[in-house]
């Protein structure tokens, strides 16, 4: 599978946990993440990710062409709903796109849990 991972400032915590648990199912796939969020799971974990540009740069974006070009098969997108995002837009496209193609998302960490459940 490619997993794309994407998380806010305020959820990159939790992510890098989530990402440092579930370590050896996530080797086993294909990574791309926004650059922020990828660059400081690649940091915790010594995973392979490609990182695309910052999400406020057009990383979510970037992500969302690959939605729409059938290259990804699941998101995990943890999203900080207290916070408001310069680049909300960016994030409801994204969104929007993964409903689109009927791709799941993970948008907050039990959700990924229940994903990991079914994920070798
Ligand atoms: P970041 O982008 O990983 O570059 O911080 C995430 C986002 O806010 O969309």
């Amino acid at each position: 599978m490619k997993i794309a991972i994407i998380a806010h400032d305020k959820k990159k915590k939790e992510m890098i946990a989530f990402c440092v648990k579930h370590k050896d199912v996530l080797s086993r796939h294909t990574l791309v993440a926004t650059g922020t969020t990828g660059t400081k799971v690649i940091e915790a974990t010594n995973l392979k990710i490609h990182c695309f540009k910052s999400g406020p740069l057009g990383g979510d974006q970037e992500i969302g062409a690959q939605v729409a070009n059938g290259q990804i098969d699941l998101i995990l997108f943890f999203r900080d709903p207290l916070t408001a995002q310069p680049h909300e837009p960016d994030v409801s496209a994204l969104f929007r796109l993964s409903d689109v193609y009927k791709i799941p998302l993970a948008s907050n960490i039990n959700t990924a849990e229940l994903f990991f459940q079914t994920l070798q």
